[in-house]
């Protein structure tokens, strides 16, 4: 196995730092989260799309550190409500991360909506950036579900107790860990992404390119 340069992950989000190295942790690919760079800003999220957003994350955090990184922008779109929250899911009610006052904000929005017009999916949108800040590799994955009217389970995090899979009767609230981990739209972006990373890691090696700068 080649030495990988090591990656950081552009997220302060615990429990999706979790996720994606959990996603990660097959391929040997050393990682470092953002918060083991105290000097690192905060990213503005003010792009148009999620891609764009996780294009900002990385390139911005690639070039202050000089380091390869890995990051993601996701949401929830429903249907119902015109692809909302989308862009928009982590300040859905007004500040950041308010999960509880997002998902009331979100069962208000969705009162008087039945159940069969109820459909909704979570959108992640990885990207790679090189320490030059250049987005070398990009993927996204998605999981489509129904917003139910109750929460259900407490596995998870943000709106998982309301999204209910269909295929397995549950919330992501309610299904362990390790079946978020394989059908999520976290874990189809990654499932895409890491193959390429990889592919790519070794090609620089090969040829001897690119990898020096913060490996
Ligand atoms: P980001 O950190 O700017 O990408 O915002 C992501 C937001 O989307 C989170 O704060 C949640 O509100 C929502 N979200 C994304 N992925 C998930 C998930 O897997 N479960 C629940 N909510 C999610």
């Amino acid at each position: 196995m080649p030495a990988f340069p090591e990656i950081v992950l552009s997220s302060r989000n615990a429990k999706k730092i979790g996720e994606i190295a959990e996603l990660l942790a097959p391929y040997q690919i050393p990682v470092m989260g953002v918060q083991d760079f105290p000097d690192v800003p905060e990213v503005d999220e003010d792009g148009d799309s999620f891609r764009a957003n996780a294009a900002k994350k990385a390139s911005v955090v690639a070039k202050q550190l000089n380091r390869w990184v890995l990051a993601e922008d996701s949401g929830l779109c429903v249907d119902a409500l015109g692809g909302a929250p989308g862009i928009h899911s982590a300040r859905y009610a007004g500040e950041q991360g308010q999960d509880a006052a997002n998902n009331e904000k979100l069962l208000a929005a969705l009162d008087a909506v039945p159940q069969d017009k109820r459909t909704a999916y979570y959108v992640c949108y990885a990207v790679l950036s090189d320490p030059e800040g250049n987005i070398r590799l990009e993927s996204e994955g998605r999981c489509h579900g129904r917003m139910l009217r109750e929460y259900h389970g407490e596995n998870g995090f943000g709106y998982d107790p309301l999204f209910l899979v269909p295929e397995y009767h549950q919330t992501f609230g309610e299904l362990p860990a390790a079946v978020k981990r394989h059908i999520s739209h976290r874990a189809k972006a990654f499932e895409r992404l890491l193959p390429q990373i990889v592919r790519l890691f070794a090609s620089d090696l090969v040829s001897g390119t690119a990898l020096a700068a913060g490996s």
